[in-house]
């Protein structure tokens, strides 16, 4: 089983990125292929449309949403059919209803929890009445997600997580979050594909690869998205990646092995393939860039985290991370 996380990975805006959508399909072939998304305020129907649009062999059913794992949380909390007040959009409503639910938008109704997700039409109203509601009574409230940013056409615009934060600053309390880098979405993908030890695939290291490491899922980082070689590099011991690539192409390549011997000196020296650096001391060096940038990087990778040194107390050479 293979799940991978949809912007950087299978996308860029508007466009399917280079190798995705031949190597998704390839693995779906044989496999099945499951897609994760923190994002609420679409159906998985819609997600499903816009994936097949790139050439993606997928339907609703391959599609685990932050809304669809919100609601599995939820059930864990209220009883079945509560009311449960709704900040978003009907990625999030039609998931509830279709579960069962019944939605309100005011906290006059009494309801049994708050869920939020982001919508683009979520107002100041909705985010009072979520506070009307936990200030009242004390109930659960579940986010959908905690993403600070949603990258925009015209730049970086304000994510649920900042949103939540305006109602959290309002309350003083903590939503239960559902997305990426929690658990929850996790298993809900593990519950809907009964998947043993499945494979995930991100582009970010602070969501999708501590969130997977969490879960106990297999980690892959491709570099096709928000984080590259640099952050590959500086990354904190739980968010670091069983494997790296360069592109999805290398889904069906052989991983190359690493292997570590010491000297005398005990200054180690790690291969990937052709690539070689060194670490002695504090300094990491590329003694050989060999023929492949991704290599190095494993290479660079495997002695920076080989270090037990933090990346600020490393004297790192610039050939690892440069573009
Ligand atoms: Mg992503």
């Amino acid at each position: 089983m293979v799940l991978a996380d949809l912007d950087g990975v299978v996308y860029t805006g508007k466009n399917a990125i280079d190798h995705a959508v031949d190597s998704l399909n390839r693995v779906a072939a044989d496999r099945r292929m499951g897609y994760i998304t923190n994002n609420a305020s679409r159906t998985a129907e819609t997600v499903a449309e816009q994936l097949s649009g790139f050439g993606l062999t997928v339907t609703a059913d391959d599609v685990v949403t932050s809304p669809q794992a919100a609601v599995r949380l939820l059930a864990t909390l209220v009883d079945p059919g509560a009311r449960i007040l709704v900040v978003g959009g009907v990625g999030l409503t039609a998931v509830l209803e279709e579960s069962g639910y019944s939605v309100t938008r005011s906290a006059d109704d009494g309801p049994a929890a708050v869920v939020q997700g982001f919508a683009p039409d979520v107002s100041w109203k909705d985010l009072a009445e979520a506070s009307f509601a936990l200030g009242k009574a004390d109930i659960p409230w579940v986010a959908t997600n905690q993403d600070w940013t949603i990258p925009q056409e015209r730049g970086i615009a304000p994510g649920n997580g900042t949103l939540v934060s305006a109602v959290h600053t309002a309350v003083g309390k903590l939503p239960i979050v559902a997305g990426k880098p929690e658990k929850a979405i996790f298993e809900a993908a593990i519950d809907r594909f009964g998947a043993t030890r499945p494979l995930f695939i991100g582009d970010r290291l602070d969501t999708d690869i501590i969130g997977a490491n969490r879960a106990g899922l297999t980690s892959v980082l491709v570099l096709t998205g928000i984080d590259h070689a640099k952050q590959v590099l500086a990354a904190p011991e739980n968010s670091h990646p069983d494997f790296v690539l360069a592109d999805l192409r290398e889904l069906h390549e052989e991983y190359p092995a690493t292997t570590v011997t010491v000297d005398a000196r005990g200054t180690k020296t790690f291969r990937v393939r052709d690539a070689r650096v060194e670490l002695a001391g504090n300094r990491v060096r590329a003694v050989a860039e060999g023929s492949s940038r991704i290599d190095l990087l494993r290479a660079g990778a495997a002695a920076v985290w080989g270090s037990g040194l933090k990346i600020y107390g490393l004297d790192v050479d610039p050939k690892l991370y440069e573009d």
